[in-house]
């Protein structure tokens, strides 16, 4: 693209002082590059020849079309190109399982976007570490240091363990944070397991072992299982969606007052959890199947026996 030499009529020496792209106009200025401290005007000469934001309508160097970004390749083949390239991330990636996906002070590694990518059709998920936003007191100091003499170190400062307790202070106080992309790890999806839980009417009844044993009768097998009582925070974790609902309260007491029996579990079946909450019933139990565990054991609307994930991520 060839350069317009743009002049000022005032100008008394007629020197050139600006460059202009012949082909979309843009202005290129001597000033904006220097050589041995002037303006370079065969710089920005040569930056309107070769005019960047011009560059942009390039031809895509893979489709052919008309390129609208600032680079060879068009949009479309863009995304075609990050697709591919997080599908090689994911082909390189170490499987990892995690038992403990925490979103809150833990640092476990949380797998994100897993809605989006069963949605998108994906059977795995890159991993992401959550951290919360806190202080790392050692490079709080360091900074402090950098900004004085080369010499200054942390044994000249005063107030030291103050500082560390209030950073303490602070960082105990952080619920939010963010997600690291983590590149070397990866989670399958898994369709074929979902999560469980025996509720504290059915184990104050000592009904627990019948449960299982139906719902081993079933098809699922038991991975893991856990018996002992939930937390007020863990419960209304769970029931989270209802937390603006006028039973929320009784529901996280009902669920607190007394064991409960936590289980991870597995069928051969393209969506466990759903095959698991048909095995289930709804939530009425009077409007239940006479198969399914509800009609077996539930005694109520609340007191319902049994709880089951209505979704991969959920069960994570
Ligand atoms: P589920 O998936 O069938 O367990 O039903 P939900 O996820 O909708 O609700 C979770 C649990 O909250 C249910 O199993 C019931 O124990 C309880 N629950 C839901 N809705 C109500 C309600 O309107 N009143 C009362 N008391 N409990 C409810």
């Amino acid at each position: 693209m060839a350069a317009r030499e743009l002049i000022f009529a005032d100008d008394e020496s007629r020197e050139t002082q600006l460059y202009a792209c012949s082909g979309c106009g843009t202005v290129f200025s001597p000033r904006q590059y220097q050589k041995g401290g002037r303006p370079d005007a065969e710089a920005a000469r040569a930056a309107a020849e070769s005019c960047s934001p011009c560059r942009g309508y390039d031809l895509c160097s893979d489709c052919g079309g008309r390129c609208m970004v600032n680079n060879l390749r068009c949009d479309p083949c863009q995304d075609i190109m990050l697709e591919a390239s997080y599908a090689r991330r994911i082909a390189a990636a170490e499987e990892t399982v995690i038992d403990s996906p925490c979103f809150s002070r833990c640092g476990y590694r949380f797998y994100g976007d897993i809605d989006s990518a069963r949605d998108a059709g994906e059977t795995v998920v890159m991993g992401a570490t959550f951290r919360h936003f806190v202080i790392d007191e050692a490079s709080l100091v360091q900074y402090i240091l950098d900004d004085h003499h080369d010499d200054a170190s942390e044994y000249d400062l005063n107030g030291l363990s103050a500082l560390y307790e209030a950073v303490s202070v602070f960082n105990e106080e952080q619920t939010s944070g963010s997600y690291d992309m983590d590149e070397k790890v990866k989670q399958t999806i898994r369709q074929d397991r979902t999560f469980a839980m025996i509720k504290p009417d059915a184990t104050a009844r000592g009904v627990q072992e019948a449960m299982i044993a139906d719902i081993e009768a079933a098809g699922f097998r038991i991975l893991k299982r856990k018996d002992r009582a939930l937390t007020v925070e863990e419960a209304e974790w769970l029931y989270r969606e209802h937390s603006e609902r006028d039973h929320f309260r009784d529901l996280v007491t009902y669920t607190v007052s007394g064991p409960v029996v936590l289980l991870q579990l597995q069928a051969d079946l393209d969506d466990a959890a759903t095959a698991f909450r048909a095995l289930m019933g709804p939530t009425d139990r009077t409007k239940a199947d006479p198969h399914t565990l509800r009609a077996r054991y539930a005694v109520g609307y609340r007191e319902n026996s049994i709880h089951g994930s209505d979704s991969p991520k959920a069960a994570i």
